[in-house]
């Protein structure tokens, strides 16, 4: 099986914010065969591989990211039932996971409906929403690396608050869910619900990378926290603290990397001011990159 890189491809395209600068390469492997031609590829140039779900939880360098970034696409982008699994990609989106099992008269992905990622992504960052996460529902996952390609069970993928144990170079390349037999009218009313619920708090229709800061400890959630300490709304170069919630950053245009790592530095520092809490980014920092001293 041959695999074929792509130089250049910026990550700006490959990313729900919008910014980024160009991958060292860039490949869509479409098969197991062809993502493990890709992953020994890059192990004999010597460059890490980096994948992207629909990027909307990464914040890639303005300078590029040295390394193979990979979109899982095809078969290893679909999404099927069997009885009460739901069989997915790792490139498969939620959307068309819950399309599925809505039709298959399966429910349990409800909580997904609002979180814009790939059943990769939402493996690798435990991601989650309404009280429940990817640990709820993943049967197994097959995870690749070169040389081999394992199902892991949730423990041995350590899923616990937006994380994994998972390492850059491990692909989530299918996934399954166990899901429980629901009406699919139900499942629709309950997919509305939640999805007015989220639009009433926070900017979906802006160009963000969902939550900045994971919640800390306590009684107050980030968002929070940086809306006591008047970051609203708070603005450098094209990014935007959201006016909507301050957990968010948006791409107000033109918006680059380094707008979005000032943002955080100053937030950062706010919330050690204000409140004496260090808070942990959630977004996921691609490339030589950091957040500014403040
Ligand atoms: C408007 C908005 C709302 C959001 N709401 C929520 C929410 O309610 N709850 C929540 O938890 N998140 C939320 N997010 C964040 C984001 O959608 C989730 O983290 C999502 O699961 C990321 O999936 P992705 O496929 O886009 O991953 P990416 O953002 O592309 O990648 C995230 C990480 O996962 C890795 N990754 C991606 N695919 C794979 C794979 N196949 N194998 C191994 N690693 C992989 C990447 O390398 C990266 O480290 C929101 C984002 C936006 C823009």
């Amino acid at each position: 099986m041959t695999a074929t890189l792509e130089p250049g491809v910026s990550l700006s395209r490959c990313t729900t914010i919008g910014t980024g600068g160009p991958a060292a390469a860039y490949a869509e492997p479409a098969t197991l065969d062809e993502l493990q031609a890709v992953l020994r590829l890059a192990d004999r140039e010597g460059r890490p591989v980096v994948v992207v779900g629909l990027g909307s939880n990464v914040l890639a360098a303005d300078e590029g990211v040295d390394a193979v970034v990979v979109r899982l696409r095809g078969e290893l982008a679909a999404a099927s039932t069997q009885g009460d699994l739901l069989v997915a990609g790792g490139g498969a989106t939620n959307a068309l996971c819950l399309h599925r099992a809505r039709a298959a008269g399966l429910g349990g992905l409800e909580f997904a409906c609002a979180i814009p990622g790939t059943a990769g992504g939402g493996t690798r960052m435990n991601a989650g929403a309404y009280g429940s996460d990817w640990s709820s529902i993943l049967a197994r996952a097959l995870v690749c690396t070169a040389d081999v390609a394992d199902w892991l069970a949730p423990d041995a993928l350590g899923l616990s608050y937006r994380h994994s144990e998972l390492v850059p170079g491990q692909v989530v390349a299918r996934v399954e869910y166990r899901l429980a037999p629901k009406p699919p009218e139900r499942v629709k009313a309950d997919v509305a619900e939640l999805v007015a619920r989220r639009k009433s708090t926070q900017p979906t229709t802006k160009r963000t990378f969902g939550s900045v800061w994971k919640n800390p400890p306590g009684d107050v959630g980030a968002g929070r926290m940086l809306e006591l300490c008047g970051l609203k709304g708070h603005r450098v170069g094209g990014a935007v603290i959201s006016p909507m919630h301050a957990n968010f950053i948006e791409n107000a245009g033109g918006a680059t990397t380094a707008d979005c790592l000032a943002l955080m530095a100053e937030a950062r520092h706010r919330a050690r001011e204000q409140f004496g809490v260090e808070l942990e980014h959630e977004v996921v920092l691609l490339g030589v990159i950091e957040i500014p001293d403040r």
